[in-house]
């Protein structure tokens, strides 16, 4: 059976100390009382990730970082690559996501580079994908996401791929408080994971994790999660609230 995951993407908030106190009380809780359904990986800033990962050692929470360089070292002044995310103990970096792709231009040609070296460096992949609200009101929301996974994802070896997980992120629903309808969420994984099969195989496209995110929240994510082909969730503003982001774990 495929692995379900929900994913804390804490963006570029918490400083240090309050960062190590969120992840410190989301590690007791989950200690206690592991999630039996669903992975949970918490996806600090960089700076985060070597005291995350001492705070996560002994616990069943896994540790992400939210980007990796594209080069695997050298003079690239102000990037993280992929093999010190690794060497931090960090098992997942996110690649791809929306506010990547449009406040640092990141194309797809970039990001099979970044998912490249995270693959090397040993990391899985979280490969976000998504249409703007434009592309959705001109019903070309489909070919939007088929282009980005072609281009970003579908030159990788079989054995690589096994290693991503997808997360659906319609840009309308990051941050804005709208979410797409279980329907619309189920509709656009059930096409992704057909695009897997007509790649990879069927055993592939049923192993693969599909993540919906999006303004997802307590209050919803139980009806959304409930779709077949939704496997999780990667969430934004909800997983800097320790309550929010664990009600949403549980409601996987
Ligand atoms: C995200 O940033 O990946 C996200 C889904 O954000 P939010 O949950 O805040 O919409």
């Amino acid at each position: 059976m495929r692995k379900k995951i929900v994913a804390g993407n804490w963006k570029m908030n918490m400083d240090l100390n309050e960062g190590y106190r969120l992840a410190e009380s989301i590690n007791n809780y989950f200690r206690q009382k592991p999630s039996t359904k669903a992975e949970v990986v918490l996806c600090p800033p960089f700076i985060h990730l070597a005291g995350v990962a001492d705070i996560l050692k002994d616990g069943n929470v896994f540790l992400g970082a939210q980007n990796c360089a594209s080069e695997p070292s050298g003079a690239y002044t102000g990037e993280v690559s992929a093999v010190m995310i690794r060497s931090t103990g960090a098992q997942f970096v996110i690649i791809g996501h929306s506010e990547r792709r449009t406040y640092y231009n990141e194309d797809n040609k970039t990001l099979l580079k970044k998912t490249i070296q995270a693959l090397k460096a040993g990391l899985k992949v979280i490969f976000c994908c998504g249409e703007v609200i434009q592309e959705r009101e001109s019903g070309i929301h489909f070919d939007v996401v088929k282009r980005q996974l072609e281009e970003g994802l579908f030159s990788l070896s079989a054995e690589d791929f096994s290693r991503i997980v997808i997360a659906y992120e319609p840009v309308w629903a990051i941050g804005t408080g709208l979410t797409a309808t279980p329907s619309q969420a189920q509709e656009m994984h059930k096409f992704i994971r057909d695009l897997v099969e007509n790649k990879y195989g069927i055993g592939a496209a049923q192993d693969l994790t599909i993540l919906y995110g999006g303004s997802c929240k307590p209050s919803n994510a139980r009806e959304i999660f409930a779709e077949v082909d939704v496997d999780g969730g990667l969430i934004g503003g909800a997983s800097l609230k320790k309550e929010d982001f664990i009600a949403i774990v549980e409601a996987v």
